[in-house]
């Protein structure tokens, strides 16, 4: 049993100073008072101290590791040009060497962030790779193949057959494996590019093996004309007839919505994760997410990396309080407070965690994070949660823990060989002469 202590931690009742966890294998089994918590019970090892803020450890909801490559190539398009001309080119020439690349970078760059539950839409091919990355780091991976059986390039179409074994397959193989940490995410790419009838074998996997799935609607207006084209009425309309909507479902952004759909969604529990950085990147617009919470819907927020060119939940944090304050013109529109519970509880719900991890709370998973405080973002120290989303950055982040396991410490990521990653990228994953 070990103590993790710091100067201020994040609990659901507040911001609590000097305050202690006790931690024995993977769960929180107490908390409370430093000195109290050292009274009750005789640790093997403390760690923290005065100037870190214990907060739960982040959840990324929505990111494509595989498209990590692209960064820095794909700025000023739009959704499906975006799509078409970059990210499914890159998609198409994937080996498992340069898919296992993209996966490290990714979850390295997550881990720095303080993130160990993520949401990892792979591509059609090598989602094994992702997986074994993932196993490596320890963190706790939600990751699937990505489906597309019509209006597809030819290296990455496949038939719904194939698509579904390959799914079934993965599923038997990776879902609730190493200690449950890794779970299988049935992954549609979007309406446009699925058949019906792959909707409808993702549902029934989804119900025989108890496995979320995970897709994009309402992202763009293109999207939004091209799904009414195509299926007569809305993308979420046409999901609700087949029986997808529910709290097995992670719907990717949700901006296009009528009343009707966002009372479609709320009704049925459907979660939610909001990219505000990739919405503005592509210039898709801004998703209604105060109306969401306000219906009380479960939203969690997303890089949705490669359409944003980094991993940092802080950026997202930031980005989705800013962008509702210039939406509405109304200072109140979001607050930090809300912000920091879409990257922790919100996004821990969405994906369908929400008992296990999320929040400072006894019995959950101790899956946290340890903030310095000696640095310019938090001094002076007015208001932890308000300085951690406005000017904290991964730098910040000290120690990650997941699943009661250091996979970070003292700044030193303990579960990979940094360096060798970077330079392995440069290499791999080499792109612009
Ligand atoms: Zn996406």
């Amino acid at each position: 049993m070990y103590e993790i202590s710091g100067g201020f931690a994040i609990t659901r009742k507040g911001v609590e100073r000097d305050f202690s966890l006790a931690i024995q294998n993977d769960r929180i089994i107490d908390m409370g008072p430093s000195k109290d918590i050292r009274s009750k019970y005789k640790f093997s090892d403390s760690i923290g101290g005065k100037d870190m803020v214990i907060s739960p450890s982040f959840v990324d909801a929505h990111m494509h590791s595989f498209q990590v490559a692209t960064k820095g190539l794909t700025s000023d398009k739009s959704l499906l040009d975006w799509l078409k001309k970059y990210i499914w080119k890159w998609e198409g020439t994937l080996t498992p060497e340069r898919a296992r690349a993209c996966a490290r970078l990714s979850y390295l760059e997550l881990l720095k962030s303080g993130v160990t539950t993520f949401v990892d839409y792979t591509s059609v091919h090598h989602t094994d790779q992702a997986f074994l990355a993932a196993q490596e780091f320890g963190m706790r991976g939600n990751i699937g193949k990505t489906l597309m059986d019509r209006n597809s390039p030819s290296e990455l179409q496949e038939t719904t057959d194939d698509a579904i074994k390959d799914t079934a397959r993965f599923i038997r193989k990776f879902h609730c494996s190493d200690k449950g940490r890794l779970r299988y995410m049935i992954t549609p790419r979007f309406g446009i590019t699925c058949t019906d009838e792959l909707l409808a074998e993702c549902k029934k996997l989804s119900k025989k093996h108890d496995v979320m799935i995970t897709t994009h609607a309402h992202e763009s207006r293109f999207e939004v004309v091209t799904d009414k084209k195509n299926y007569k009425t809305s993308a979420i309309r046409h999901f609700h007839k087949l029986g997808l909507l529910g709290p097995n479902l992670l719907l990717a952004h949700c901006i296009w919505l009528d009343k009707t759909e966002m009372a479609l969604l709320s009704k049925t529990n459907t979660g939610v994760a909001h990219c505000p950085g990739s919405n503005m990147m592509l210039a898709s617009g801004i998703a209604d997410t105060p109306k969401m919470l306000e219906r009380g819907m479960n939203v969690g927020l997303g890089s949705d990396m490669g359409a944003y060119y980094n991993l940092s939940i802080f950026d997202q944090m930031r980005l989705s309080v800013m962008v509702q304050k210039v939406r509405s013109l109304d200072p109140n529109a979001l607050t930090h407070n809300q912000a920091f519970e879409f990257a922790t509880i919100g996004g821990a719900k969405a994906v369908g965690l929400g008992r296990q991890t999320g929040a400072l709370e006894i019995g959950k998973k101790a899956d946290i994070v340890l903030l310095r405080t000696r640095n310019t973002a938090f001094s002076p120290m007015n208001d932890v949660v308000a300085q951690l989303v406005y000017s904290a950055s991964p730098a910040c982040v000290d120690t990650v823990i997941c699943d009661g396991k250091m996979l970070m410490k003292d700044k030193a990521v303990l579960v990979a060989d940094e360096e060798r990653i970077i330079s392995d990228s440069k290499e791999i994953l080499k792109q612009a002469e």
